[in-house]
């Protein structure tokens, strides 16, 4: 029998490990992939140590050219091992093989040689200053690093989202602590291993694997942390800030979401239902940005639903390497079981099921994994608890509206503030609804199509800050004043 693999954290430029293990489940069906060795209390302290020490060490004493070439190695390298990151993605998560090797492991890449590419140009700003008692100044400013960074990363989007964080960390000259979900350490292993082997200097990029109680707590509350960037649950998001709370570091926060989409009378219908049907059900609804709400204008309501339901059952529910699946199973059973709670809720509320609200079944080994029927629910309230609080799942509920502003309002009436998508052949309707919407990010008849340029981040319960772009620039480093007295002659 082959030995079990043993994931270790990577830290100070060496893999590491510690006598306490867990287990790396493959939720397709249950079988083991890996054990996990959590980092013990003192490979915390080491790392943070390691990458204080690089802050004046080698990789600190790299010109922004220098850093950002050696990014690109590192992308570079990701794509030469391409194959080994989509395998360990699809292990640990079960998701289709089209969208690892469409969406995760090629963003994931793109990320470093975007960041890498944009940090050149992370210019500073001068001013000439004139003063009424006749002094003149050169004033500019110099963008230095925030100094240690503490990167903590969901499992939805493992190396899309950790790399997310992970390379404008880098390129802005930071060192970094990467802690990923222990539900998913597989390929921010992979990741350190790039690292190792294109002559990252040590302790710029450490890993640390373990449990978000056990580690995530201890990272976010250490001395040495200068910064904390976070994606993942609002609650842990408010666990973090206590624990940040008591040394004042800089946090940026990307939280849940609870997004609707509108359907307006003036949609095309077709469009809208094979939109609304990739916004809800990718990934199974594992994306913070799904669509868990749908507004129908009362003129389309029954065809919409009547399409939705229709493009729900067409969907292949399946092994990640067979043919047209279209989904997987859920991350995890601990997940499996929150997600039926929910179904399960939603009848309680008195929801009518118009698709869905079970488990498939197989009759073989994939009902030892954790997969999930899409589900479409109608007929509730929107005060319900299910068309309130995320679910992080394949299920959306779908209501009427009649009036524009009444659906702006009621898509307002929530905690939660990440994105939210509308279809409609009305340009000025576009331009008029969008900006009312409390969100951080509007789509009009597309959903999911980003630019690494544009802002991203939401509001309410659902983020602090923005990143992508200028604004990971900005958050990432620290700009510092200089001022330069211009002697008069
Ligand atoms: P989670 O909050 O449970 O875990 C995220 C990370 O935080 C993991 O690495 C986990 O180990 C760690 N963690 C947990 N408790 C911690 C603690 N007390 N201190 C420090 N770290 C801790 O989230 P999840 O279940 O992995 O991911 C799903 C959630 O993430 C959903 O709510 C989803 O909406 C959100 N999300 C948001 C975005 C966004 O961009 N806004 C993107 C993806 C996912």
């Amino acid at each position: 029998m082959s030995e079990v693999k043993k994931l270790k954290s990577y830290i100070n430029g060496q893999f590491v490990d510690s006598n306490e293990y867990f287990d790396n489940i493959n939720p397709v069906d249950g079988t083991l992939i890996a054990k996990v060795s959590e980092a013990s209390p003192a490979m915390i302290e080491a790392a943070i140590s390691g990458a204080r020490a690089a802050l004046t060490d080698e990789w600190g004493r790299l010109s922004v050219n220098e850093r950002c070439a050696l990014l690109h190695k590192v992308a570079d390298r990701m794509a030469e091992r391409e194959e080994e990151f989509i395998a360990a993605e699809i292990a640990d998560t079960g998701k289709s093989l089209f969208q690892i090797k469409t969406i995760d492991i090629p963003r994931g890449t793109a990320n470093f040689r975007f960041f890498a590419d944009l940090a050149r140009f992370n210019d500073g700003e001068t001013f000439i200053t004139e003063t009424p008692s006749g002094d003149k100044a050169l004033n500019y400013s110099v963008n230095k690093p925030l100094g240690v960074v503490a990167v903590i990363s969901p499992w939805n989007l493992p190396l899309l989202l950790a790399t997310w964080k992970v390379a404008p960390a880098m390129a802005c000259g930071n060192s970094v602590i990467l802690k990923p979900s222990e539900e998913t350490s597989s390929t921010a292993v992979l990741l350190a291993e790039v690292m190792d082997e294109v002559g990252v200097p040590k302790g710029a990029f450490n890993l640390v694997l373990g449990r978000g109680k056990v580690v995530g707590d201890a990272l976010t509350g250490a001395k040495g942390i200068d910064a904390v960037t976070f994606t993942g649950a609002s609650n842990t998001g408010k666990q973090i800030m206590k624990s940040v709370a008591q040394s004042v570091k800089p946090i940026s926060f990307e939280l849940g979401g609870k997004n609707a989409a509108i359907v307006f009378a003036d949609a095309d219908l077709d469009k809208a239902i094979k939109g609304v049907t990739k916004s809800t059900f990718t990934n199974c609804g594992q994306v913070c940005l799904c669509t868990e709400k749908v507004f129908v204008h009362r003129s389309l309501f029954d065809r919409f639903v009547a399409g939705l339901k229709q493009a729900a059952q067409d969907i292949k529910i399946g092994y990640p390497l067979e043919k047209d699946v279209f989904i997987g199973p859920l991350v995890s059973k601990v997940h499996q079981q929150k997600v039926l709670s929910y179904y399960q809720l939603a009848k309680e509320e008195g929801a009518t099921v118009v698709t869905g609200g079970g488990v498939p079944i197989f009759n073989d080994e994939r009902d030892n994994g954790c997969f999930i029927e899409p589900t479409i629910i109608t007929g509730l309230d929107d005060n319900a608890r299910v068309n309130q609080e995320e679910i992080f799942g394949p299920i959306c509920h779908i209501s009427i509206f009649d009036e524009e502003n009444e659906v702006i309002r009621r898509l307002n009436d929530t905690d939660y503030g990440l994105a939210a998508s509308i279809w409609t052949e009305n340009l000025s309707r576009a331009h008029r609804v969008a900006p009312q919407l409390d969100v951080g990010l509007v789509w009009v008849n597309t959903w999911f199509l980003r630019d690494l340029r544009a802002p991203f981040g939401g509001v309410k319960l659902s983020g602090i800050g923005r990143e992508g772009g200028k604004h990971s620039l900005a958050f990432y480093s620290e700009p510092m004043n200089i001022c330069i007295n211009i002697e008069q002659a």
